[in-house]
């Protein structure tokens, strides 16, 4: 039976590879919507490429100049509601909705009982006590589509089951990280470097923020916060080693010592046709390894003085509450500065660290609690950007 898929998102990075991975098993899933936020040209050829029942714009001021220009049969629907009423429908969701604006769509999605392919990051980082309890529905599963947390997720299908269906004997969860470009470089050194090379991503094609983040390990951090939330594993025993080739995606140790690792070259098709087909697989390869040359896989341990952000991470995690939500936002503030080139690579983390020892502890298991502790970190972030 075809499956069908709501690609929210669409035009972004993730939606985009999404419909090559669709396009690479033909008659295995339907495209029953697309959704931007306002790439009209590009979202009116994928509409006319893949004909889906809807097509939703967020931005409503551009829907006249969409509405002329999609195929028959396909209807315009508008705003950020509209999308989360496409979660609902379909038997998967890829929410690659950016930012805090893909919350209500996982929550759709789960709430009605739906796979949801998650590549929205905030959704588990900022808003996971408000996501959790709707993993209970039946039919809801979340499968992750970001490579660390899909390699985990492929891991522990080798571990044993408890009878609530927990998995018995992990002792800890190993995510590796490529380091970024800054890899090796002390603290001293980093204090010089410029917007261009912390945009220059050694691995990974990405949009300016989250390369960014991934040069001060914050995107590592949070998907600490990310692995906690979807693993339930404490702390405590979630591990970042830095791995520079990004071959190993992520690891999992269980209690007799054995460690199961994932491996394929970085291609995040892969992660999105893993979260398409589970418990299946794909019959097409992305990212398949060849090992007819040498391959090396170098692991060291990162560097907690130099890349001060990771810790903040799991500081703000071993919090929780509104915690995550305030450190993520600090952050967001933080990064923008650095673009906009109003504050060195370092004050990066000196911001979110200031930031957070301000942080007044606030529960966030309502999306309006949440919201708060968003807006907190923003204007604490602006504080201390405002007094440098
Ligand atoms: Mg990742």
């Amino acid at each position: 039976m075809t499956v069908t898929v709501a690609v929210l998102g669409s035009t972004g990075s993730i939606g985009t590879q999404t419909l090559d991975v669709v396009r690479s098993a033909p008659g295995r899933y339907r495209v029953e919507s697309l959704a931007a936020a306002r790439s009209v040209d590009l979202i009116a050829a994928q509409a006319e490429e893949f004909r889906p029942r809807w097509v939703a714009l967020v931005d409503g001021s551009r829907a006249r100049e969409l509405a002329g220009r999609l195929p028959e049969g396909t209807e315009l629907v508008v705003g950020s509601e509209a999308l989360a009423d496409l979660a609902r429908r379909a038997d998967v969701t890829v929410n690659a909705v950016v930012g805090f604006a893909g919350l209500g769509v996982t929550l759709a999605a789960l709430a009605a009982g739906k796979r949801l392919a998650l590549a929205n990051k905030e959704s588990l980082i900022a808003a996971g006590p408000v996501v959790q309890p709707l993993r209970d529905t039946p039919g809801a599963e979340l499968i992750p589509v970001d490579s660390e947390h899909c390699a985990i997720h492929q891991c522990l299908r080798a571990a044993r089951r408890g009878p609530d269906g927990r998995t018995m004997q992990v002792s800890r969860l190993v995510v590796t990280a490529s380091g970024g470009p800054f890899r090796g470089r002390s603290a001293a050194e980093l204090g010089h470097v410029t917007l261009e090379e912390a945009l220059n991503h050694p691995t990974w094609s990405m949009g300016p923020k989250i390369t960014v983040d991934s040069s001060t390990l914050m995107n590592k951090g949070l998907e600490v916060i990310e692995a906690h939330e979807l693993f339930g594993v404490d702390y405590d025993d979630i591990d970042v080693v830095v791995h520079p080739q990004s071959i190993v995606h992520s690891m999992v140790e269980y209690t007799d010592g054995s460690t199961i690792a994932q491996i394929s070259r970085p291609d995040m098709r892969l992660p999105i046709g893993y979260a398409l087909a589970y418990p299946d697989r794909l019959d097409t390869a992305f990212g398949a390894m060849d090992w007819t040359g040498t391959t090396r896989l170098d692991f060291e341990p990162p560097d907690r003085k130099a890349f001060r952000c990771l810790d903040l991470a799991y500081r703000a995690g071993r919090t929780g509450g509104g915690a995550p939500a305030f450190l993520s936002a600090a952050n967001e503030v933080a990064v923008e500065a650095f673009l906009a080139g109003r504050i060195g690579w370092s004050a990066i983390a000196e911001i979110v660290e200031d930031s957070l020892d301000r942080y007044e502890a606030v529960e966030a298991v309502t999306v309006e609690e949440v919201l708060l502790a968003d807006a907190a970190g923003r204007r604490e972030a602006r504080a201390s950007l405002a007094a440098r």
